[in-house]
């Protein structure tokens, strides 16, 4: 039996707790008791359960009052969404779900915020390192895979971001307007084929409008498409900070207002008033309490999971997630036992040794550990092998001569040189959009002056979407190694070794000039707000300009 049969809730029991609550309660369960758990009403046994983010990793706050960035529990970092999906492998999804399902339960979580499927409508979306691909189709078969793992493990998946929310500039605000059919094919297509095949407990309505009207008030989105035509049966959530009105969210069908922690007598009185059904309410706390019920009684308190096994599994999905763009003469594999005996490889370029392994925002992960490529290469090379390393850049845009000259130095005296060179943190994050799709400068500087003194280089990429490569032509080979997780040096060193012969493929364009993207003359949008002096208009609301800041600490892509 599954856990899902072992704890289905009897519609019974639901019915009793809805003939008992008062209004204030109702209400009270449909906001949030604080930024991560939902209010419990002590005295009809109604439990509190508690939502955190992914998706690449559980970031599970110390405390539910807290937004915890930088500072939740440990948990393994996975490959992001981008990486996991060039594997193209729904066991290895569902495998990663699982893994990722038994960290829930060890850290009391019942909602895992995982995953999003949003669409790459530009290679310059904040958050595309988040989202799997540009295609529908493949984006919805890996979330059902993933959500099928995180729930055979009594932990609901909450599938994000309902929809057309595809830019960060304006996030909160942005209005995307899309015809019916081109939302139905492509932004709708990916959360339809996840909610047939993975059937998630949760959804989360999104920032932005839709049309015109925000998504966590779309009875359009809410009611009609997800719940009369896909047959949804979970509960809806806003994205934090997503809802402006707070009665229209409820007549829409959003079931759940987070972060909590707000009065709620404005929504009281809409009942007591008239303006909002009493009837809406009901069938609003009836489907809210469905998965309340089974999250809790799918709890395993004495859980726990075995950081190194997966650790272990980290590596392996990583190592399945690098494409091998490039391999001239076959310089790759450096060792095997058929041919080529590398025994002096020079690693050049700071990620090799201080990896940037995620994107930064609210799926930020606070790892258990992290391998770093260079050490990986050197154990797994062994004693037989000389691997030297230069840095070649610091943190800066602007390449450094002298980093560059010691560089070409450590590099003209070995056999091979790999290179690493990607994306720094702040250019994929939440909240803001790509300005374009370079390297830094002294990434790209770095290759040159390495190409000026070695024959042989072997490029590894760090990034969470498509970049330009200006040196492709001329480099001998080229491995895509993506945002890999906590376990990314490891996997780069087995496919550079041979130990994992890669067998990516890319699930998103990489264009050769940003000009030849789809959406290059219209991303992102015109965001649709009004700066009155201190005053922000959203459309809906007033916000203070000062308030922004604190009530949105992922970012709000105000610019
Ligand atoms: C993000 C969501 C996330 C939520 C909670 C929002 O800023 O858009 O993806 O789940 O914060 O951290």
């Amino acid at each position: 039996m599954t856990v899902e049969n072992a704890t289905s809730v009897p519609n019974t029991r639901i019915e009793e707790l809805l003939d008992q609550l008062t209004v204030e309660e109702k209400v009270s369960l449909t906001v949030g008791r604080d930024v991560w758990t939902t209010q419990a009403i002590e005295r009809l046994g109604i439990p509190s359960i508690w939502l955190s983010d992914g998706p690449s990793g559980l970031r599970r706050a110390v405390t539910s009052s807290d937004f915890g960035l930088g500072d939740s529990l440990a948990a393994t970092c996975f490959p992001t969404e981008s990486a996991l999906a060039a594997s193209w492998d729904l066991d290895l999804l569902r495998e990663v779900g699982e893994a990722m399902g038994t960290e829930c339960q060890a850290q009391g979580v019942q909602i895992l915020l995982a995953p999003g499927v949003n669409l790459k409508r530009s290679p310059l979306g904040g958050r595309n390192f988040e989202y799997y691909s540009e295609d529908p189709v493949l984006s919805g078969e890996l979330a059902a895979a993933f959500m099928t793992g995180v729930q055979s493990q009594g932990v609901g998946a909450c599938l994000k971001h309902l929809v057309a929310n595809e830019q960060e500039t304006g996030r909160m605000y942005a209005d995307s307007v899309v015809d019916a059919r081109t939302l139905r094919e492509l932004y709708l297509r990916a959360f339809e084929i996840a909610i047939n095949k993975g059937n998630p407990w949760s959804v989360m309505a999104a920032y932005n409008r839709l049309d015109g009207t925000y998504c966590t008030e779309n009875g359009f989105l809410l009611r009609d498409v997800l719940r009369q035509e896909w047959g949804f049966e979970g509960f809806v959530v806003s994205d934090w900070g997503a809802v402006n009105d707070r009665v229209a969210r409820i007549d829409a069908g959003c079931n759940l207002e987070m972060p909590g922690g707000q009065p709620t007598h404005d929504i009281v009185a809409a009942v007591q008033d008239g303006r909002l059904d009493a009837g809406c309410l009901d069938e609003i706390v009836r489907e809210l309490l469905a998965v309340i019920l089974r999250a809790d009684s799918s709890r395993r308190p004495n859980a726990t999971f075995d950081p190194d096994a997966h650790h272990r599994l980290a590596r392996r999905a990583a190592s399945e997630s690098v494409v091998l763009l490039k391999n001239d003469g076959g310089v790759l594999p450096l060792q095997s036992k058929q041919s080529n005996q590398i025994t002096q490889i020079a690693v050049i370029g700071d990620f090799a040794r201080s990896p940037r392994f995620q994107g930064s925002g609210s799926s930020e992960v606070v790892p258990t550990k992290v391998d770093n490529a260079y050490d990986e290469l050197v154990r797994l090379a062994g004693a037989g092998t000389e691997v030297t390393f230069a840095p070649g850049y610091g943190e800066v845009n602007e390449p450094d001569p002298a980093l560059l000259a010691a560089a070409q130095a450590t590099a003209g005296q070995a056999a091979v040189a790999v290179v690493f060179v990607g994306l720094p943190g702040f250019s994929e994050t939440e909240g803001v959009d790509r300005k374009h799709i370079d390297l830094p400068e002294s990434h790209n500087a770095l290759v040159e002056a390495v190409l000026e003194v070695q024959p042989k280089v072997v490029v590894v990429l760090t990034n969470g979407s498509a970049v330009a490569m200006p040196w492709a032509t001329r480099v001998t080979a080229i491995v895509e190694g993506w945002l890999a997780g906590q376990a990314g040096g490891g996997a780069i060193a087995d496919v550079l070794l041979g130990v994992v012969n890669p067998s990516g493929k890319l699930s998103e364009t990489f264009p050769l000039r940003l000009k030849d993207t789809p959406a290059y003359e219209d991303f992102p949008g015109e965001p649709a707000h009004c700066l009155y002096g201190e005053r922000l208009w959203t459309g809906y609301r007033w916000y203070d300009a000062r308030d922004i800041e604190p009530l949105f600490p992922f970012g709000h892509g105000l610019s």
